[in-house]
């Protein structure tokens, strides 16, 4: 397609968003905030969800990774544009009731700590780390992704644009431009700013709606000059049948924290390796977290019945987590849960 807007993670309606809907011009600029890129690129939502794992490769060892920078002929294509590179940092502009408490029970502090404990900060050998890692095969002309990121800062944000937040009309870009201008984040590049919503808000970009054509969209925008990469994540307790992997039951007894952890992480490598949407992203349009989107890989069932495949361990730590795999661009490209691990088809 030869004008991507943003990306978009949904389930449900992926050929139908790939099929041309996501690329149809826009109304040229509104303000100053908007770019020619400000639709969001979707993760669409869920289809019935196929919960058995296939494998690739039926090997338990580690294949050689040899990661350079533009790597080609994996699955992958490279259109000449900047990676993040080096450390990465998150801000978290906490938009909503999340203070207050909010009219589902997970509209509160509790679900931002889950989500925070799994894209905090990974400690090297972590199953998040291991995951992070595999972003590490994506490079651009002056280096390769660290496969690092580090949650740095939180804002917060009362409802200041209401409860439709658009990168149509500036609204959600003003959230973010309001953070930082008055909420106390910086102004970073190399970073990715995530407007997580409460269940009372929905968001819209392009034709595109919240749970009803995606879970979650990341995009760029120019604030004070400066590139700024967004994504949005909304509270998925507001369309479960959508967004959430498994509910009611899930690893942390929070499905929608859960399912945002999930989606998080998509837009999070994505953000990273096609930050401006003229990096990485194959001849359908996917970029890498699009090409394994809800496949998870081999899971485990805890004693509630809930799926995971991940596992975060150290001190008071052991959580279980169910998060999608991501497209290694290396050893011919595949999905997998981690760098050099084996390849899953579902
Ligand atoms: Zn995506």
């Amino acid at each position: 397609m030869s004008m991507r807007r943003a990306d978009i993670l949904s389930w449900s309606v992926v050929v139908s968003l790939w099929g041309g809907g996501c690329v149809s011009p826009e109304a040229p600029d509104a303000s100053a905030t908007a770019s020619e890129d400000s639709v969001g690129h979707l993760m669409p939502t869920q289809h019935a969800p196929s919960d058995e794992a296939r494998f690739d490769d039926a090997s338990s060892s580690l294949g050689a990774v040899h990661p350079d920078t533009v790597v080609t002929g994996n699955g992958m294509n490279y259109h000449g544009g900047p990676v993040l590179k080096g450390p990465v940092a998150i801000y978290d502009i906490l938009y909503g009731s999340w203070v207050n408490g909010g009219p589902r029970s997970s509209d509160n502090g509790g679900t931002i700590n889950l989500i925070e404990t799994w894209i905090g900060n990974p400690t090297t050998g972590n199953d998040n780390d291991r995951w992070e890692k595999i972003n590490s095969t994506y490079g651009d002309n002056t280096g390769n992704v660290l496969g690092h990121a580090t949650l740095t800062k939180d804002a917060f944000d009362n409802f200041s644009a209401g409860t439709t937040l658009s990168t149509n009309n500036n609204s959600l870009q003003g959230v973010v431009a309001r953070a930082i201008n008055t909420g106390g984040l910086p102004l970073n590049a190399n970073a990715v700013y995530f407007v997580l919503a409460t269940s009372e808000v929905t968001a819209t970009t392009g034709t595109a709606a919240y749970c009803s054509q995606f879970c979650g969209f990341h995009a760029h925008t120019t604030i004070n000059g400066v590139d700024i990469k967004y994504a949005f994540i909304g509270n998925p307790d507001r369309c479960p049948s959508a967004c959430e992997p498994q509910f009611p039951v899930s690893p942390n007894q929070n499905p929608a924290a859960d399912a945002m952890v999930n989606v998080m992480a998509h837009e999070l490598v994505e953000s990273i390796s096609d930050p401006d949407l003229n990096a990485w992203f194959d001849s359908a349009g996917q970029e890498n977290a699009d090409k394994c989107v809800f496949k998870y890989g081999p899971v485990q069932f805890d004693a509630s019945g809930a799926k995971y495949n991940q596992t975060i361990t150290g001190t008071a730590i052991g959580l279980h987590w169910l998060i999608q795999m991501n497209w290694e661009n290396s050893r011919g490209g595949g999905c997998s849960q981690q760098l050099g691990g084996p390849f899953f088809t579902n």
